[in-house]
């Protein structure tokens, strides 16, 4: 196969690696060559429940046949469905659907702006944190305090500051400088390696963001849904956001992403104030209902924490062997694996292996199976990957 001339078609927005997969099935992907490749990467956490799951086909059979698209113009079953799964199991009194994290974040910014261009037209501050990730749009793009990715597109929105993860100090500093509408957190920072935030610094934020009226709002696109051992990750932190965003996993693989918000933090929102065509749409959603009643199971939460706990253990002993190895970070079925070299060339070696991996931050592999990853596979993971970092590090 010509990747070359393939990769000619696009606009040259990723960088891909020469895979090219035809199907999937469970845990597995195959290519064109007919190779199989343990799936440790999930499409970057979207896969929850692996390939071809029976469930997920059951529910696109079933509700294709019924209605692919109507619009917000009307209500529709499979929505309605699991609007109401979401609120039931979640802090949430309103929720809105979008298709992607980018717009979940975008439209958790614009509500959080109107509820507070109420109390004072100055008050539109949003304040993030270095080294999250939040998307691609130019509301999530300024948020995200990664200033390699504003590079050539600028200039940001007004109004958007940013304050190291994690420290109490520079954040009260810079949250007194300002009138804030917004605080927007990844509560474990994905992209940028497994960095999970202190219990003293979302204690603060919450209950800062509660004395001076500012949403707080949780980004747990990558680490909600399962992914760190509860449902949703602010189970684990003992603090409630007025807003948490959703996506990845959420739509079993179609777009769908959604805002779950309190009513209090949405109620200046007004018919027409915001909107989407497609979010929300009754395919995404149905199988949206049959991928949070699976993941939602206390025993399927349970393994996801014990497997993931044992994952890191099995990584983090190779560190005594393989000193390329700097440290492992995990939360739940989150894991990253720290090197001291860059990780790209490990990365194409375990795919090379029949292990997919995906690079995070600048020195760090994320593990990120599929929920349902059983322990034989999570065997096979650190299997290839001593055997791979046996041969590179
Ligand atoms: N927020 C987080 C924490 C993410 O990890 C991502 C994507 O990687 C996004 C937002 C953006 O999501 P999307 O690519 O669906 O727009």
């Amino acid at each position: 196969m010509n990747t070359q001339a393939i990769d000619a078609l696009f606009v040259h927005a990723f960088k891909r690696s020469g895979a090219f997969f035809v199907k999937g099935k469970g845990m597995y992907l195959v290519d064109a060559d007919k190779k199989k490749y343990l799936d440790f990467g999930s499409g970057i956490a979207v896969n929850a429940l692996g390939h071809a799951h029976p469930a997920l086909i059951k529910a696109i059979a079933e509700q294709s046949q019924k209605l692919l698209h109507v619009s917000n113009l009307y209500f529709c079953k499979p929505q309605i469905a699991l609007a109401k799964k979401i609120l039931a199991k979640s802090f949430g009194e309103k929720i809105f659907f979008c298709n992607s994290g980018t717009e979940a974040n975008e439209a958790a910014i614009k509500f959080a702006r109107k509820q507070a261009s109420l109390v004072s037209k100055t008050k539109y501050h949003v304040l993030s944190f270095t080294d999250g990730f939040h998307g691609r749009t130019y509301g999530a793009l300024a948020a995200t305090a990664q200033i390699k990715f504003h590079e050539g597109f600028g200039p940001m929105p007004a109004g958007f500051h940013y304050s190291p993860f994690n420290d109490v100090l520079a954040a009260k500093k810079i949250l007194k400088s300002q009138e804030f509408a917004a605080i927007i957190v990844e509560p474990v920072q994905g992209e940028s390696g497994v960095h999970r935030v202190s219990q003293e610094f979302i204690s603060f934020l919450r209950d800062y963001a509660t004395k001076n009226k500012i949403a707080l709002i949780f980004d747990e696109i990558q680490c909600g849904m399962g992914r760190t051992g509860t449902l949703w990750h602010y189970e684990q932190l003992g603090v409630v956001p007025d807003m948490m965003t959703l996506a990845k996993p959420l739509g079993g693989g179609l777009p769908l992403g959604a805002v779950v918000c309190t009513a209090k933090s949405v109620a200046a929102i007004e018919p027409g104030d915001h909107g989407t065509t497609f979010g929300g749409n009754p395919l995404a959603c149905a199988l949206g209902e049959t991928v949070l009643d699976i993941v939602s199971k206390k025993s399927f939460l349970k393994d996801v924490k014990s497997k993931g706990n044992y994952l890191a253990g099995k990584l983090a002993a190779l560190a005594a062997t393989y000193p390329i190895i700097a440290q492992v970070r995990a939360s739940g079925l989150l894991v990253g694996v720290e090197l001291k070299t860059d990780p790209l060339p490990l990365v194409a070696a375990l795919m090379k292996n029949g292990l997919i991996t995906i690079k995070a931050g600048h020195n760090t592999i994320r593990f990120i199976p599929p929920l349902i990853a059983a322990w034989d596979d999570i065997e096979k993971a650190v299997e290839i990957f001593e055997k791979t970092i046996a041969t590179v590090g």
